[in-house]
């Protein structure tokens, strides 16, 4: 439990890599962002990942007791990530929107700035109250691509991605730019689906957004460049 002992910004100095986690019921495949995949031993190689119960892919895994690791490169949208991070495979299949290829466990592969794909077999589970932490014996890997391996830290700090609640670690709350509102005199917008925020100084440029544009002036089928929620599920910050 939570107490003011606990300082909690502590745990946010922890690094983690960024992975699609995907498996499969039957024919339908799924996956998600996860940050919480490492490595535990050498020999034979085993991987654990920690899951929200609430998620698909967890129900996924549970069902058919394998699952694959997909590693992102730097060069990963946040648009891929967003897919993966900020939607629910309830609402959408997030594989018809991609390429990617099925693996020897039948789990779903991420094919686009993808540099590694690790499969696995379930051997344990460790009930973690919220989360269930997945233990596998890694059965198939392969390089898939060159290039330097996207990390948590990146995301965050380079692409300005946000974290979905799901994440099994802390998440500091966003702190605001000193003066940054005041500057511009635009305000920025919030949305309230994954907590990205449009700062109209800066624009949407990998959408064709220049910087300077007000929230007001931005199209109409404009959409969250991170969830791809619509104009609708943003607020004034
Ligand atoms: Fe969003």
């Amino acid at each position: 439990m939570a107490d003011d002992s606990l300082e909690l910004d502590a745990l946010f100095t922890l690094n983690y890599g960024l992975y699609i986690l995907s498996s499969c019921m039957g024919e339908r495949f799924n996956g998600q962002v996860s940050n919480t995949v490492m490595q535990v031993t050498d020999t034979p190689p085993k991987l654990a990942a920690a899951v929200s119960k609430v998620a698909l892919t967890h129900e996924f895994i549970s069902e058919s007791g394998v699952f694959a690791v997909t590693v992102l490169a730097e060069s990963a949208p946040v648009e891929l990530i967003g897919l993966f991070g900020f939607k629910s495979g309830r609402d959408v299949d997030k594989f018809s929107q991609l390429a990617h290829e099925t693996g020897s466990t039948g789990c779903p592969i991420v094919l686009d700035h993808a540099l590694a794909c690790i499969e696995a077999r379930v051997e344990q589970t460790l009930d973690c109250g919220t989360h269930t932490l997945f233990i596998g014996d890694v059965v198939h890997a392969r390089l898939l691509g060159q290039g330097r391996p996207m990390t948590y830290s990146y995301y965050r700090e380079v692409l300005g991605g946000k974290t979905p609640p799901t994440a099994p670690t802390y998440q500091p709350r966003p702190v605001a730019a000193a003066g940054g509102k005041e500057t511009s005199g635009m305000a920025s917008y919030v949305c309230e689906v994954c907590g990205y925020v449009y700062d109209p100084e800066k624009g949407d440029p990998d959408n064709d957004i220049a910087p300077g544009t007000a929230f007001e002036e931005l199209p109409d089928d404009w959409v969250c460049p991170v969830c791809g929620a619509g104009k609708d599920q943003f607020a004034e910050q």
